[in-house]
């Protein structure tokens, strides 16, 4: 499918073969989203250390995207509609409990809205892709607490009137314990020389406490010295503070992930997604990994309903095809992903003269372009059938 393999690619690739047309997500006046080209790296004081191509831009047969969260999900939404039905796609309830037997399952829910409970609902096979919070799996596994990452990451979105490089670029920059990342996520706005800009701010909080407190909305000051850290770099012509002073509503949110599962064989249910496998942003994978469980599912009820196994073989197999891979994306990811590449400079040039550190960059960024971001992007699951293809 794609010659970047595991890349978000992987993602916009399982999206046309479900015969969604590209166009839906990129129309200015439907998805708008970007065509992303290119993720670029800088130090914190805004010295170049590597960058590297994506999506089309680096020969895959499908685009990286970038968008709105909303946009990208009405475009879905509007597509399900559009193939199941109306009375197929059932919104405002809540799942809350399940029962699960030999051959079905009952589902519980209630209405999100007044909390009212629903009419019991018996199905065959059940699908837990309820998030990072998933009752589903509290359900099955009981109340294993997430792991907090002692990081949290703040997000905003501003517009710029100016483009930054292509107008399709991705860009990080600082170190470990503290880094930037902002790209653009409107093509309308891109097509006129400006950039929505959606940016976030990751850096090291203390555990933020009871569950409601792990999305608040925060203040700049509590993050003005730390991007004030990043003024050397500049942005459509901006540092990451001019950035976030142009923003409206600030939001933070406390990274949690779990230790990967040992299975998603729950007889006739199963998790798919940050409900399995909770990913931190790194790599751009959260999205792209979720897709790719909903392409292994389909293709092992395919597989299953062929080979007679049921419900049953079909989680089975998921399980087989999903479980240990997107496992070891959880452990890349908790080692920052291809984001590492700032950690790495930083280290390699502590204590150098600023002289130095740039001189040290420019000369090293090739070696850490192929040992660090390359290594990563390479480690990734490849698509089931591009494997099943060979
Ligand atoms: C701050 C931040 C930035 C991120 N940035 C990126 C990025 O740039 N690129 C990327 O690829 N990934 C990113 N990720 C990761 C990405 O958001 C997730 O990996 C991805 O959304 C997982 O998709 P999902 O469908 O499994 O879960 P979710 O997107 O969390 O969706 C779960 C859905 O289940 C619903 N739900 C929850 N509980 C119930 C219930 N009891 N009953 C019914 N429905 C329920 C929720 O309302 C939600 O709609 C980011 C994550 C965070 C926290």
């Amino acid at each position: 499918m794609s010659k970047v393999p595991g890349c978000s690619p992987c993602g916009s690739g399982v999206l046309t073969d479900l015969g969604i047309p590209l166009e839906k997500f990129h129309a200015p006046s439907e998805g708008d989203a970007i065509f992303t080209s290119a993720v670029e790296y800088f130090t914190a004081e805004g010295f170049f250390i590597s960058s590297e191509k994506v999506g089309l831009a680096a020969g895959a047969s499908q685009p990286q995207l970038s968008a709105h969260r909303a946009k990208f999900h009405s475009t879905l939404l509007a597509e399900c509609l559009r193939v199941l039905g109306q009375e197929k796609v059932i919104l405002n309830s809540r799942f809350t409990q399940l029962e699960s037997f030999e051959d079905h399952v009952i589902l519980h829910f209630e209405k999100t809205t007044t909390k009212d409970p629903m009419p019991p609902v018996r199905c065959d096979f059940a699908v837990g892709a309820d998030g990072l919070k998933s009752r589903v799996c509290r359900a099955l596994l009981g109340d294993g607490a997430p792991r907090y990452t002692g990081r949290m990451i703040y997000r905003g979105l501003c517009e710029v009137e100016a483009i930054h490089a292509d107008g399709c670029t991705v860009s990080l920059c600082g170190h470990e314990n503290g880094n930037f990342i902002c790209y653009p996520i409107s093509e309308g706005m891109r097509e006129k020389g400006q950039f929505l800009c959606n940016w976030g701010l990751c850096v090291l909080r203390t555990h933020p406490g009871g569950e409601e407190k792990w999305t608040s909305e925060a203040t700049l000051e509590e993050i003005r010295e730390e991007l004030e850290e990043f003024g050397g770099n500049r942005f459509a012509g901006l540092t990451p503070l001019q950035l976030a002073e142009r923003t409206e509503k600030i939001i933070g949110w406390s990274l949690f992930d779990r230790d990967p599962l040992e299975s998603f064989d729950f007889g006739s249910v199963t998790l798919l997604g940050d409900a399995a496998h909770p990913l931190l942003p790194y790599g751009s994978q959260g999205a792209t990994q979720a897709i790719m469980d909903a392409e292994a599912l389909g293709v092992s009820y395919q597989n299953a309903m062929a080979k007679g196994t049921g419900i049953r073989g079909c989680v089975k197999e998921y399980s087989d095809l999903r479980c240990e891979v997107t496992g070891k994306v959880v452990i890349a990811n908790r080692d920052m992903g291809s984001t590492a590449v700032l950690r790495v400079a930083a280290v390699e040039t502590q204590g150098m003269a600023v002289d130095e550190k740039r001189t040290w960059c420019a000369e090293h960024g090739k070696r850490l372009h192929d040992e660090v971001i390359q290594k990563y992007r390479a480690s990734m699951p490849k698509s089931v059938r591009a494997v099943a293809e060979r």
